[in-house]
């Protein structure tokens, strides 16, 4: 069938009738529920733009013919990977960046282990052939997906095996001729329910032992599978218009623990079967990580685009562009947002064939943004709080401006430098979603974990760094200790 538009995705969840359970109670339909209808409505924009620019979102198939969407492509060239990121920023422009799980995301993932598959051939010839079809099956049919990498936090002292219920996170049941048993709880799948199907995959960052070969799975089925439940966190779209929650209101994209009651999953959505050792290297091995890094460096840029946009309209709208710490400030925005293009541009114009033809971004560069930005994010969040002062509180909603009563007393009490009361209030309300909200809190909190533990990636990011040794050389030169110092004593 090939990309497809808003309607069928909406049509394709009403059919399906995922299991998510939403405020103690079963979602009977997650395209009308008042609390997920916003982001849905976002996604199906996404998968309508792909028709709307089909020059920059699509491309033909490489089995069918089918025109299919631009974030599937296996990039061959760096014209292949720069058209990728074009396409995932088209997307993340019509969100500010704010949709951490747009479908571009575990596209690149799915495109990636599809296409370096031998490492899953290590155990079975048949897993490798899995991954390749699940990649053409997923591009074919535009699969939009939610994935699920971490055990539960009951006691991360111990390995999954020495817990105390050592049942409680996703394991290996049973083996039988047409499939895998699976049984247990995973964590936490963003857009969960809200999608066609879950990718188990393991951690990027937490590696197993082999005792922990039982939990160490990855495989792809249906969300509509018999016995998987998605429990939703409480929902922070609380349905209010677009003005009063101008990102609540249509990205809310949810977050659901996962849950497994003795699900069957065939052989041929099997990719890893009780296998730590090749669990813990799919996705540096596969290049996965990379153009998963490299999606998400490409909404980075765009979500520090918007939020320097807010912050340089917000300094127009009350007269404070010209105090000195301000410019300050809009200079730091600046700086992260020119940084972050610059990791990308020598990600793109260094990338490099791999063994499997796949046209790969630098990783350095790619590894260095996204160790960077979790670290950066909550200082741009910081200054847009410290800029909006009181106008972040003073906020009416719609509904006070419609008022016959105070609609004009706020209308006025509330003008900018360049902007009417109601305007002004609409873009500081902007600023208060992104910063304040509990939409804009989970933001935060979202940029710091969503790719792993930034701890544990910063300290793989120091023991990988290439150029230790020989940095620690050239001082030790320096210092006149090495065999050919360069410097001159005197
Ligand atoms: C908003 C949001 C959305 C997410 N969406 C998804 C998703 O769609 N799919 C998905 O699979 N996951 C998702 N995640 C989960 C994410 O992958 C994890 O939060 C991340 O990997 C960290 O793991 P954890 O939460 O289990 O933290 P933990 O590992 O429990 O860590 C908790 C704290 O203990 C410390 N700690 C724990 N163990 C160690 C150790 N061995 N050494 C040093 N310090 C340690 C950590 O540094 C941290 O401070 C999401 C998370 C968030 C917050």
């Amino acid at each position: 069938m090939g990309a497809k538009n808003g309607k069928q995705y909406i049509e394709r969840l009403q059919t399906a009738s995922n299991n998510i359970y939403l405020h103690g109670e079963r979602v009977q339909d997650v395209t009308t529920h008042p609390s997920l209808k916003g982001v849905v409505k976002s996604m199906a924009n996404l998968y309508d733009l792909q028709f709307e620019k089909p020059e920059k979102m699509l491309y033909t198939s490489p089995t069918t013919g089918e025109q299919v969407g631009m974030t599937w492509l296996q990039p061959k060239t760096i014209e292949d990977v720069i058209k990728r990121r074009e396409a995932i920023q088209e997307w993340a422009l019509t969100s500010g960046g704010m949709m951490g799980r747009s479908p571009d995301y575990l596209n690149a993932e799915v495109m990636a282990m599809g296409v370096a598959n031998s490492l899953f051939a290590e155990a079975d010839p048949m897993f490798a052939e899995n991954a390749r079809k699940y990649y053409e099956f997923a591009r074919e049919n535009d699969i939009s997906l939610t994935h699920t990498l971490i055990h539960p936090q009951v006691n991360r002292a111990k390995a999954q095996h020495e817990q105390k219920d050592a049942n409680v996170a996703l394991h290996l049941v049973k083996k039988t001729d047409e499939g895998i048993y699976v049984d247990g709880i995973r964590l936490l799948a963003t857009q969960g329910g809200i999608t066609d199907e879950i990718l188990v995959f393991p951690s990027t960052v937490k590696k197993a032992g082999e005792l922990d070969d039982p939990y160490s799975l990855a495989f792809a089925i249906p969300n509509n599978t018999p016995g998987l439940k998605f429990i939703s966190r409480e929902s922070f779209d609380y349905g209010k218009n677009s003005f009063d929650h101008p990102l609540s209101s249509r990205f809310e994209e949810g977050d659901a623990i996962v849950s497994f009651e003795n699900v069957f999953v065939p052989w041929e959505r099997v990719f890893v079967c009780g296998n730590s050792s090749i669990c813990n290297r799919t996705f540096r091995e596969t290049n996965a990580v990379v153009h998963m890094s490299h999606q998400v460096v490409s909404k980075n840029i765009i979500k520090t685009e918007f939020i320097l946009g807010v912050a340089l309209s917000m300094m127009d709208a009350i007269g404070i562009d010209g105090f000195q710490h301000v410019k300050d400030k809009g200079t730091e925005i600046m700086l992260a947002l020119e940084t972050m293009k610059s990791h990308m541009y020598r990600a793109e114009h260094n990338a490099k064939l791999d063994k499997w033809g796949t046209m790969t971004p630098d990783y350095e560069a790619l590894d260095a943004a996204r160790n960077w930005y979790p670290r950066v994010y909550p200082r741009l969040i910081e200054i847009l709080r410290v800029l909006g002062a009181s106008g972040l509180m003073g906020i009416p909603t719609q509904a006070d401006f419609q008022n016959e009563e105070i609609g004009d007393i706020i209308h006025r009490g509330l003008q900018g430098k360049n902007l009417e009361g109601y305007e002004r209030v609409q873009l500081f309300r902007l600023a208060w979603d992104i910063t304040m909200s509990a939409f804009g809190s989970r933001q935060m909190h979202y940029e710091y974990y969503f790719f792993g533990d930034p701890i544990r990636m910063g300290m793989t990011y120091f023991d990988n760094y290439q150029a230790k040794d020989e940095l620690k050389v050239r001082v030790q030169e320096f210092l006149g200790k090495g065999s050919n110092s360069k410097f001159l004593n005197v």
